[in-house]
This record gives C-alpha cells, sequence and structure tokens, in this order.
C-alpha cells in the first residue's frame, strides 16, 4: 500500500488524484494533504480522507481549517513552504503526488526527493527550473520520477519494452488550446475569460493559460528533455486539435509508438501511482469511430512566440529556463487579472529574458535565485511599460 502526501490537494490534479485513491483503498492511503488557501476544499478533504497531518499557505487558512474541525480529529497542521517540505519529507510517506502550482513546488518536491521519497509530477516547473539537479538527485537516492503530464505519461509508456539505443525522436502532441486558428491581429484582443475555455482539457488556471499561449508544450519539452535524458533535437511538436494520440516516441526503423486515450487527467495520474499496471477505472472509453478523424499541423511560433522563447531557453540553458518561467508566471498571473494583453505575455517575458545573463546553476539556491530576479525583473517591466 503506497504511503501518499499530496501536495496540491484542492487545485485541479489533486482533487482528481483523491478521486483515484478513493476508487483504490487498498492501494492508497493519504498521510498529508497540502492546499494553499482553499480551506473550505481542505476540510472536506480531511473529513473523507483523514489524514495524519495537513500543510496551508499561512497561518490564517491554518487558523480557519483547525476551527472546523473537532479536536479529537485534527490532523497536525503546518504552515508555508517549511509547512509543505515538513509534509513531504514524513517518515511515513513514501511517494510524493506533487501537484502545487507553479515555481512554489519545486522546494518541497526537490526536498522529497533528497528523503528518498518516490514522486507523481504533475509539478512540470520542477523540471523546468532545476531539471538536471533534480534527476541527479533522484538518481542518487535511488527514487523515481513518474510523470502526471499525459505527454509525459504517454511517453514513458511507449518507451517500456524497446530498446533506448534504439530511439531517435519524441514527439510531443499539442491540441494547440483555444486559439490554435486565431490571427495575431485577434489575438490581441482576447480576454482571460476566452483563454480559460480550453476545448479538450479540464485544468487549473495556470496551465490553461499556458496551453493558450503554448509556452506550456514549451515547458513540456524541457520537462521531458531531463525526464527521459534527451537532446533537445530529439523533441519534436505537432499539433494535434482531438487531443487522443498524447505523445509519441519514434524508433530508428521508422517505428512510431504512441500512447491514445480520451483527454482526461485522470489517465496519467492513476498511471503515475499505479505504474506499471493499469488499473481499471470508470472513466468512457476511447471511442476512435465516433471521433472519425485524427489530424497533426506543425504549430507556428511566429503565432505562438511563448513556444519559441521556452525553445530558446532551453538551448540557452543555464538559469534561463527558470527565468523564462519566472517571467511566465508573472506575465500570466497579470493577464488573469486583466492588466495585460494576451499577447503582451510573451513580450514581458522576452524582455525579462534579454535582460538576464544566463549563468550555470549549480544548486538548488542558485535556481531560486533565478527565479526571483526573474519575478522582480518582469514586476518592474510590468509597472513600467504595461500597465493598462
Ligand atoms: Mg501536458
Amino acid at each position: 500500500m503506497k504511503q501518499i502526501a499530496l501536495l496540491g490537494a484542492t487545485g485541479s490534479i489533486g482533487v482528481s488524484a483523491l478521486d483515484v485513491a478513493k476508487a483504490h483503498p487498498d492501494e492508497y492511503h493519504i498521510v498529508a494533504l497540502s492546499a494553499g488557501r482553499n480551506g473550505d476544499l481542505l476540510v472536506r478533504q480531511i473529513e473523507a480522507f483523514r489524514p495524519a497531518a495537513v500543510a496551508v499557505l499561512n497561518k490564517s487558512v491554518a487558523a480557519e481549517v483547525s476551527s472546523h474541525l473537532p479536536e479529537r480529529n485534527r490532523p497536525e497542521v503546518f504552515v508555508g513552504i517549511e509547512g509543505f517540505v515538513r509534509l513531504a519529507t514524513l517518515d511515513s510517506v513514501d511517494t510524493v503526488v506533487s501537484a502545487m502550482t507553479g515555481a512554489a513546488g519545486l522546494m518541497p518536491t526537490y526536498e522529497a526527493i533528497k528523503a528518498g521519497k518516490h514522486i507523481a509530477l504533475a509539478n512540470k516547473e520542477t523540471m523546468v527550473m532545476a531539471g538536471p539537479l533534480v534527476m541527479a538527485e533522484a538518481r542518487k537516492r535511488g527514487v523515481s520520477i513518474l510523470p502526471i503530464d499525459s505527454e509525459h505519461s504517454a511517453i514513458l509508456q511507449s518507451l517500456r519494452g524497446h530498446l533506448r539505443t534504439d530511439l531517435k525522436r519524441v514527439i510531443l502532441t499539442a491540441s494547440g488550446g483555444p486559439f490554435k486558428d486565431l490571427s495575431l491581429e485577434d489575438m490581441r484582443q482576447v480576454t482571460a475569460a476566452q483563454a480559460l475555455r480550453h476545448p479538450n482539457w479540464q485544468m487549473g488556471p495556470k496551465v490553461t493559460i499556458d496551453s493558450a499561449t503554448l509556452m506550456n508544450k514549451g515547458l513540456e519539452v524541457i520537462e521531458a528533455r531531463w525526464l527521459f535524458d534527451l537532446r533537445m533535437d530529439q523533441i519534436d511538436i505537432l499539433i494535434h486539435p482531438q487531443s487522443i494520440l498524447h505523445s509519441m516516441v519514434e524508433y530508428r526503423d521508422g517505428s512510431v509508438i504512441g500512447q491514445m486515450g480520451i483527454p482526461d487527467m485522470t489517465l496519467p495520474i492513476a498511471y503515475a501511482l499505479s505504474y506499471p499496471r493499469h488499473l481499471s477505472n470508470g472513466l468512457p472509453r476511447l471511442d476512435l469511430e465516433k471521433i472519425g478523424d485524427l489530424s497533426f499541423r506543425k504549430p507556428d511560433l511566429k503565432r505562438f512566440r511563448c513556444l519559441k522563447l521556452a525553445l530558446q531557453a532551453a538551448t540557452t540553458g543555464g538559469s534561463m529556463p527558470a527565468v523564462l518561467n519566472g517571467a511566465n508566471e508573472i506575465a500570466v498571473d497579470a493577464f488573469l487579472k486583466g492588466r495585460i494583453g494576451f499577447l503582451d505575455i510573451p513580450d514581458l517575458i522576452e524582455k525579462t529574458m534579454d535582460a538576464h545573463a544566463s549563468s550555470p546553476v549549480e544548486t538548488i539556491e542558485a535556481v531560486m535565485a533565478a527565479d526571483r530576479w526573474a519575478r522582480d525583473t518582469a514586476m518592474g517591466q510590468l509597472s513600467k511599460r504595461f500597465v493598462k
């Protein structure tokens, strides 16, 4: 039975992960839950799963959560980043589901690896910011990092039973998001509400905006690079609007192995927890007859500059991917708040990257420093140029 700490329990991935745990009570025991500000939902989750410990963003959320629970059944409550780290490194935990949003997920995930916990990874920022450090630590401790991202789950499945020396390249698919056919002119006008309406996937707001800009695919390229030890020239991207073929691996004889399924995050979440088994679930089956056609095309880097910037940051390496990520988080937040337009997102990221001299990152502290620098610089750009 897996003893699980779930970081980001009240987010979209966290809620689905708890559904998986609930469906297989003999397989998974929820030891600990973390949330940011959503105390209401966390209280309901505590009542349903009775974890030994929880962690929340700050003292006021902690007080709110405690006040709603009878003293006898109250779990230990930790607070802040230190609290998330405490939760992820508890002795009684063997597996950490890393599903916090953004750069905040890096430290708890990294510390969990150092403490020898296996990781089911939804927080792709961990890999984007600190991939080489994280993978080196995981190798050293002998822990597995299994992806919850649907594309990476597809690659993992497509690599099984094949020789690594035969691999030619991986092909990540992308839905293209809600604006895949929109002209640059029309993109200028889109609102956060429109960008939050993803055609295929139900996800949290940050990753949904990243999907609309295709930054998400850029972050996933970097994630794939470290997770599967690939060179940048071994990773290609295809827009596949139906989101049925979740990614592929091409071998040197021209064979292409991919994984298909309905676009539902429950699948990669469950697989990361049950690997290498496929557990049964109550999801609708993939009905290819009903879907009819699957189509593929190259992404347009002129209209989707966030993807281009991500590929540039990956090629530059060092601290640049962390800077890309930090600037993107500031830009997406500003867009969601209506402070900047959709096309200002790549502008803000590009200006921040232009101002940065990339340096090697050999410690997690150096990564965090690059992240802070990117946020400060992007905020400065924002107040100078972008406020409407
Ligand atoms: Mg994905």
